[in-house]
């Protein structure tokens, strides 16, 4: 499972942090996290919004450009040892440089500088979906999706939706993903992993994302379930990360199986490995037991992350033939 080529299209750079990499920091920095580590080492936390306090406290030892090269060499050596050749992260400009356009530049210069040694050195390719942080209100998001497309190129090819689900709703940040469509960028939100089948229908109306990040709820509603497969709208679903928060009660009741039976297009992602006590292994792993996925649900799993990618043809290219290498 562990050899196993991969694609990951929802994973936060932040939320990816090794723990061991954010203490060594704070150690470093003389910062004070201990509270937010358990005594095993690992991340301690209760229900979502705690997490993201301690996932904000972890944070704040991320305070410059060269953390983040640091962070975002850690996180793709870890991916990269669990067979993930591609993936993509969500980056915040509020977290690099408080969303200001000249921070933000030197920020992922930094965060690009590592994806390049990275690529150099364990053969794992990097691209940035840019996203504001919905509890942080959306004129804030306003100004990320400034930075958003101020950036759009090759590197960073997405604008996306992040942070607690609940606060607003998805027509709020129209103004955000309209601009940054009409930029050419790819386009995805968080919706339907609290919110209800309402929440991801107001999504796609209001945000028009080609992906949507967990999108699990729907499946309470058949008619969105069809609909949602007849647009050929991509769900980026995080298991293990909905089983630790809850969102589900068990992986048994979880509907990746259904939506993917009910002609759903779905992918596989760990969202915050670290934070969730998941690897892509894991998953892979749960899945076939659970599912009793094969060969066949994996390969799925795998072509339909690879054109749902959001970076050009040449990357695709390259990492397509990155799998058929692997493969020998
Ligand atoms: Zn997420």
């Amino acid at each position: 499972m562990r050899d196993l080529p991969k694609i990951e299209l929802h994973l936060h750079l932040e939320g990816a942090a090794p723990p061991a990499f954010i203490r060594g920091l704070a150690r470093e920095k003389n910062i004070d996290l201990s509270g937010i580590f358990r005594e095993d080492g690992g991340y301690a936390y209760k229900g979502f919004d705690h997490f993201l306090q301690v996932y904000e406290a972890a944070c704040t030892v991320l305070t410059g450009p060269e953390e983040f090269r640091r962070l975002t060499l850690a996180v793709l050596e870890e991916s990269a040892s669990h067979g993930v050749i591609y993936t993509e992260a969500f980056l915040s400009p509020e977290f690099c440089g408080g969303a200001d356009l000249a921070a933000w530049r030197d920020y992922l210069a930094a965060i690009e500088d590592a994806a390049a040694e990275a690529e150099r050195t364990f053969g794992i390719t990097l691209r940035g979906i840019v996203t504001p942080i919905r509890h942080f209100g959306p004129e804030r998001a306003k100004a990320t999706a400034r930075c958003a497309i101020e950036t759009f190129g090759p590197f960073i090819r997405g604008f996306g939706l992040a942070g607690a689900e609940m606060m607003h709703r998805p027509g709020d940040f129209s103004w955000s993903f309209d601009a940054a469509r009409e930029a050419g960028m790819h386009l995805t939100a968080h919706a339907g992993e609290w919110g209800g089948p309402d929440m991801v229908a107001d999504t796609i109306r209001d945000l028009r994302p080609e992906r949507i990040g967990h999108g699990i709820n729907a499946s309470r509603d058949p008619a969105l379930v069809e609909d949602i497969a007849e647009r050929g709208i991509v769900l980026e679903v995080c298991p293990g990360s909905n089983v630790f928060l809850a969102a589900v009660p068990s992986w048994r009741d979880h509907p990746i199986a259904d939506l993917m039976a009910r002609g759903v297009k779905v992918t596989v992602s760990t969202d915050d490995p670290p934070f969730f006590h998941t690897t892509m292994t894991k998953e892979y792993e749960t899945l076939a037991k659970v599912f009793d996925f094969g060969e066949s649900e994996f390969e799925t799993l795998l072509q339909t992350a690879l054109s749902a990618a959001f970076c050009d043809e040449e990357t695709r290219g390259r990492v397509k033939a990155r799998i058929e290498a692997r493969r020998g």
